[in-house]
C-alpha cells in the first residue's frame, strides 16, 4: 500500500503515453499528468475527417491480427467486425501494373513475382531456418537484390520475366513497397537479422469503413479525466539533479515528479539529446545528459522517413478509374523526362496509387530521401506532378484532385520522421535494449515504439511499451 500519492509525469500523448496513463490511472496511489506538446492526442496516429470520410495521415494498418492488442481493442470498441477490412478488400483485389509509356504488364505475372519477393522476406523472419544463410548478406537490400533473380529463375512462368525489359522496374516497385515498411532508402543498411516479430494473421488489417485510429484514440481517452492531459506543453528539460525531478516546459510551466515516463519519438530524442543536432541556444532534454550507452543507441538506430499523400478527387474520376491499386513501372528513359527533372523530380519515386475503400480518395507513399522533396513541395506542385504522370501512364486526361492531405512527419520537430529502423549489420552492432533502460533509480523511464524490440515501428508496439513501463513503475512503487 502506498502512503503518499506518487507524482507521475508522462511526456507525450501518443499511443505509448495513452496506454501508460490508462494503466497507471487505474491504480491507487498515483497522481498522473500527461504533458503533450501539440494540441491533440494520438501522435503518429492522426486521423482527419474530410466530407465524412476518416483519412489516416499517419498509421493506417494493424500489423497482425493474432494476439494484437490494437486489433483486440478495435473489436472490443466495435470498430472492427470480422477479420478486419483489409483482408476482405484483397479478396476482390484487382491490380493494374502499367509501364510509364502506358503498356500494361499482366497482373498474374506481377502477383507471381511478388509472391517470390515476399517469400524471401518471410525467409528472414527471426525464427526461420533460412535466416542463417541470409545473414551472409550485409543488409536487406543486398539480400533481395541477389536472391530475387535466383528465385525467379526457379519457375518457368517467372523465369521468362528475367528477360523482359520491365524486370528491373518490377523489382524497383517491390523494393519500394518494402522500403515504405522499413522507412529506409531502398532497404539499404536495413538489418537482415532484425528482431521484429510478426504476430501472424492479416499483416495489414484495417478498421471497418467509417472507423479509424482516431476513433480508437477517442475511445481510449473516454475513461480518463479531461484535464489529465495538458496540451501545448512541450517538455524542454527533465532535471534529475533536483529532487524530486523537475520537468520544464517551453511555455515556462514546471512540474515536480517522482517518476517521469518519456514517450517522445526516437526522432525527437535524436534532435534533443545528440549534441551535434542541438540548435543554437538549445540544451539537451536531460539534466544530467543521458548515459553513453543510451546515447549510442539513439545515435545508431535509424529513424525512417516516409510520406503518405492522400489525393481527393471528385465523383467523376472515381467512376472512370477502376484500378486498385495501380502500380507504376518506371522505364529508365522516362525518368529522364525533362519536365519531370525540372519541375517535380520526386515523381520518379511514385510507384503506387491506391483507392481508399470506395471513396474519392487515393493514397500514395514515398520513402527515403524523396520525402524531403515531397514535404517541401506545395500542394499545387504535388497535384501537377501526380496529374502529369497519371495522364502519361493511363493515356487519358484526368481531373485535377480537389485537395491533397498529408502530414509532414519528417520536418515536424515533434516527430522528426516516421518510425524506428534497425540498422544493425555485421559491422554495426547496436544495443537496442539500452533505449528502454530506466535512469536514476527508476525516476525516468522510457516507452514509445522504438523501445519495443519485438514490435517497433507499430502502434501495437507503442501501446505495449507504455504498458511495460506502467507495470515497471507499479511494481517498483508497490513492492
Ligand atoms: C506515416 C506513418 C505511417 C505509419 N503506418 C503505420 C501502420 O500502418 N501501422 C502501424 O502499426 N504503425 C504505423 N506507423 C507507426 C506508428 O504510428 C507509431 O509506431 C506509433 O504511433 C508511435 O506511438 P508512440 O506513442 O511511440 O509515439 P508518438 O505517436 O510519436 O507519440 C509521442 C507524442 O509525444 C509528443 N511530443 C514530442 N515531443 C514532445 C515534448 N518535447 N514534450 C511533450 N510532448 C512531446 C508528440 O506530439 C506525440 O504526441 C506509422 C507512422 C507514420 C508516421
Amino acid at each position: 500500500m502506498i502512503s503518499q500519492k506518487r507524482k507521475v509525469i508522462i511526456v507525450g500523448a501518443g499511443m505509448a503515453g495513452i496506454s501508460a496513463t490508462r494503466k497507471i490511472y487505474g491504480q491507487d496511489g498515483f497522481d498522473v499528468k500527461v504533458l503533450e506538446a501539440s494540441s491533440r492526442a494520438g501522435g503518429r496516429t492522426h486521423t482527419t475527417t474530410v466530407d465524412g470520410v476518416p483519412i489516416e495521415l499517419g498509421a493506417t494498418y494493424i500489423h497482425g491480427t493474432k494476439k494484437n492488442v490494437i486489433f483486440d481493442l478495435g473489436k472490443k470498441f466495435g470498430l472492427i467486425s470480422g477479420k478486419g477490412k483489409r483482408e476482405a478488400e484483397w479478396e476482390e483485389y484487382t491490380l493494374s501494373a502499367l509501364l510509364t509509356n502506358g503498356e500494361s504488364v499482366p497482373s498474374d505475372i506481377v502477383l507471381k513475382c511478388y509472391d517470390k519477393f515476399s517469400d524471401l522476406l518471410d525467409d528472414i523472419e527471426p525464427d526461420a531456418s533460412a535466416r542463417s544463410w541470409a545473414s551472409q548478406y550485409e543488409d536487406t537490400y543486398t539480400y533481395l537484390a541477389n536472391e530475387y533473380p535466383k528465385s525467379l529463375e526457379k519457375e518457368k512462368t517467372t523465369r521468362k520475366v528475367l528477360k523482359e525489359p520491365y524486370c528491373n522496374s518490377l523489382f524497383e516497385v517491390f523494393l519500394h513497397l518494402q522500403s515504405v515498411v522499413e522507412g529506409e532508402e531502398d532497404c539499404k543498411g536495413v538489418s537482415i537479422l532484425c528482431p521484429y516479430v510478426d504476430l501472424g494473421g492479416d499483416p495489414d488489417a484495417k478498421f471497418d469503413d467509417g472507423y479509424s485510429y482516431g476513433f480508437l484514440v477517442n475511445k481510449l481517452l473516454e475513461d480518463l479525466p479531461k484535464d489529465m492531459i495538458l496540451y501545448g506543453r512541450e517538455v524542454v528539460s527533465i532535471n534529475t539533479e533536483s529532487n524530486p525531478t523537475m520537468v520544464k516546459c517551453k511555455n515556462g510551466d514546471q512540474f515536480e515528479a517522482d517518476h517521469v515516463i518519456v514517450t517522445v519519438s526516437l526522432g525527437v530524442l535524436k534532435r534533443r539529446c545528440l549534441d551535434e543536432n542541438l540548435l543554437p541556444n538549445e540544451s539537451s532534454m536531460f539534466v544530467p545528459p543521458l548515459p553513453v550507452e543510451k546515447l549510442k543507441a539513439i545515435h545508431s538506430l535509424g529513424f525512417g522517413n516516409i510520406a503518405k499523400i492522400v489525393f481527393q478527387f471528385d465523383q467523376e474520376f472515381t467512376s472512370k478509374c477502376k484500378f486498385k491499386p495501380l502500380m507504376i513501372l518506371w522505364r529508365p528513359e522516362d525518368k529522364d523526362d525533362p519536365v519531370i527533372k525540372k519541375k517535380f523530380p520526386w515523381v520518379t519515386s511514385l510507384f503506387t496509387v491506391e483507392r481508399i475503400s470506395n471513396s474519392n480518395f487515393y493514397e500514395t507513399w514515398f520513402h527515403g530521401c524523396t520525402v524531403a522533396q515531397v514535404e517541401s513541395a506545395t500542394k499545387e506542385e504535388i497535384v501537377e506532378g501526380l496529374c502529369y504522370i497519371l495522364e502519361k501512364v493511363l493515356k487519358h486526361p484526368i481531373p485535377k484532385p480537389i485537395d491533397v492531405h498529408m502530414h509532414n512527419w519528417s520536418s515536424d520537430p515533434l516527430f522528426g520522421g516516421c518510425y524506428m529502423v534497425d540498422l544493425t549489420t555485421a559491422n554495426t552492432q547496436i544495443n537496442m535494449s539500452a533505449l528502454e533502460e530506466p535512469l536514476t533509480n527508476n525516476r525516468v523511464l522510457f516507452a514509445g515504439e522504438a523501445t519495443n524490440q519485438a514490435h517497433f515501428a507499430t502502434v501495437h508496439g507503442a501501446y505495449l511499451s507504455g504498458i511495460r513501463e506502467a507495470d515497471r513503475l507499479i511494481k517498483i512503487c508497490t513492492s
